[in-house]
C-alpha cells in the first residue's frame, strides 16, 4: 500500500539567530573566540553547521561585529555551498549582547511572522545537538518561551566585595541556563522592544526579558555537552574531548510481537487508541507495534527483551500503557550513548485499517522517542487471508531500529 507523508502544514517556520558579535577576550589569542579553530573548523563554523545541516531550521540569521566581516567570510569557507542558501546576510551587533540580539530580530522582522519560532543561540556553543534543537522548538511551540536548564551541582554561595561568604543558596531550586533559548517571534520581539523603550539595554539573556515582561518562561532539559567556550581551559577541554570522542558504530536489530484478538471495542497501535469491534488479549495494553519496537531497541544494546524488563507475571504492568515501555527502552539506549537514526515498523493485520491513524501514530512515536516523524517508517499489510493474521485471529508487528552507538573501548567487557 502506498501511504502519504503526514502534513507538516501545522508546523511553524523555525529561524535560528546566532549571536556572534562578542569580543571574547578571555579565551586568549588575538581573534574573538568564536573564530578560533577547534578541530578542523572554527567554533562559529561548527555552530552554524549545527543549524544549517538540519531540516528542523528554515533560516539562519547571524549577527556579527563590524570588524569581523573578513573572519566571518573565512568561517563560511568550511560550509558546503548547498547549505548556505538558508543563511541570511549577516546583521551587525550593537554595544551590548541585548542590542546585538535586537539587531538580529530586526533583520528577521522583514521575513518573519509573529507565530514563527526563533531559536537564539550563542556562537560559542558549537556542541548543540539536533536533539536539543528539536526540544527547543517543541518547548517554544508548547509554551511560547522556553530556555534550556541544567541542575546546579556545585554548592553556590553569595560573597561580599571582600570575598567573604554571606549566604549559601539552596541549589535545589537553582538552574544554570544555556542556549538555544526558544520563543515565538512576536513574543521575544515585543519583549526586546519594550525593554529597550524602558531604557534597559544589558539583559544577559533573552529569557530574562520574558520574565521582565511578566510572562511565563518555561524550561526544558539542557545538555552537559552544550558548553559555552569561554576560557582557554574550555578550549583545551573541548579539543581533548574531540580527539578522544569515541567512534560511533551503526547497529541494527529487529523485534517481533503478536497478540490475539479478543473481546473489546478498541486496540492500541503505536500508542494510538483505535476503535475496533475487537480488542486484544494482553497483560498490558497489547500494543504490538510498540512491543516490537522495544524489543528491537533492547536488541541493539544487548539488553534482554521486553519480557525481562516488564514481566507479564508482575501485576504492576496489568493494563499498562505501552508508551512507558518504549520510553524506558529509549532511556536505556540513551544511557548506552546511543542515538536513534531510524525506526521502521510493519503492522500485519486484515483489520483495522491503519491509514486514517498513520499521522497520529508517527507523531506519537516521534514524541515518545524524541525523534522526528521523518525518522520513522510505518507500513501496514494484510497477509492475503493466510495464517492467523489472515484469519483475523490476531495481529502482528515487526520492527527494525537503526542506531549509532559509541564503539566499545578496547578490552571492555561490554557485550556490545
Ligand atoms: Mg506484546
Amino acid at each position: 500500500m502506498t501511504q502519504q507523508h503526514p502534513s507538516t502544514a501545522d508546523q511553524p517556520r523555525v529561524v535560528a539567530l546566532i549571536v556572534a558579535a562578542g569580543r571574547g577576550v578571555r579565551a586568549g589569542g588575538d581573534i574573538p573566540k568564536q573564530y578560533r579553530q577547534l578541530g578542523n573548523f572554527s567554533v562559529l563554523t561548527q555552530t552554524l553547521l549545527a543549524f544549517l545541516q538540519t531540516d528542523l531550521v528554515d533560516l539562519v540569521q547571524i549577527v556579527i561585529h563590524h570588524d569581523d566581516l573578513q573572519l566571518y567570510q573565512h568561517a563560511l569557507g568550511g560550509i558546503e555551498p548547498s547549505s548556505l542558501n538558508r543563511l541570511a546576510k549577516p546583521a551587525y551587533g550593537g554595544a551590548t549582547r541585548m542590542q546585538t540580539v535586537n539587531n538580529g530580530l530586526e533583520a528577521l522582522g522583514t521575513v518573519s511572522s509573529a507565530s514563527d519560532i526563533v531559536l537564539i543561540h550563542d556562537a560559542a556553543r558549537p556542541f548543540v545537538s539536533q536533539n536539543m534543537i528539536m526540544q527547543a522548538i517543541a518547548a517554544a511551540i508548547q509554551h511560547g518561551a522556553a530556555v534550556p536548564v541544567l541542575p546546579v551541582t556545585d554548592t553556590v554561595k553569595r560573597v561580599n566585595e571582600a570575598g567573604h561568604v554571606t549566604e549559601t543558596l539552596d541549589r535545589s531550586s537553582l538552574r544554570a541556563v544555556q542556549t538555544p533559548q526558544a520563543f515565538r517571534f512576536g513574543l521575544i520581539r515585543a519583549a526586546h522592544l519594550a525593554a529597550a523603550k524602558a531604557g534597559h539595554h544589558d539583559a544577559s539573556d533573552d529569557g530574562g526579558l520574558i520574565e521582565r515582561a511578566g510572562l511565563m518562561l518555561a524550561t526544558f532539559p539542557g545538555d552537559h555537552a552544550n558548553i559555552k567556550l569561554t576560557t582557554i581551559e574550555d578550549f583545551v577541554m573541548a579539543e581533548t574531548r574531540m580527539a578522544t570522542a569515541p567512534m560511533m558504530l551503526t547497529r541494527v536489530a529487529t523485534g517481533y510481537d503478536v497478540h490475539a484478538f479478543g473481546e473489546g471495542d478498541h486496540i492500541w497501535l503505536c500508542g494510538v487508541n483505535i476503535p475496533h469491534d475487537q480488542g486484544v488479549i494482553a497483560h498490558s495494553d497489547g500494543d504490538v507495534a510498540l512491543h516490537a519496537l522495544c524489543d528491537a531497541i533492547f536488541g541493539v544494546i544487548g539488553d534482554g527483551d521486553i519480557g525481562v524488563h516488564f514481566p507479564p507475571s508482575d501485576p504492576q504492568w496489568g493494563g499498562a500503557s505501552s508508551d512507558q515501555f518504549l520510553a524506558f527502552a529509549c532511556a536505556r539506549l540513551t544511557a548506552h550513548g546511543g542515538i536513534v537514526d531510524h525506526l521502521d515498523i510493519s503492522i500485519v493485520c486484515e483489520k483495522p485499517r491503519i491509514g486514517p491513524y498513520r499521522a497520529a501514530m508517527l507523531a506519537r512515536i516521534a514524541q515518545i522517542a524524541a525523534i522526528r516523524p521523518d525518522q520513522i517508517g510505518l507500513k501496514a499489510t494484510t497477509s492475503e487471508g493466510l495464517g492467523f493474521t489472515g484469519r483475523s485471529e490476531g495481529l502482528a508487528a515487526l520492527a527494525t531500529v537503526t542506531v549509532r552507538l559509541p564503539e566499545p573501548k578496547k578490552g571492555s567487557s561490554d557485550a556490545r
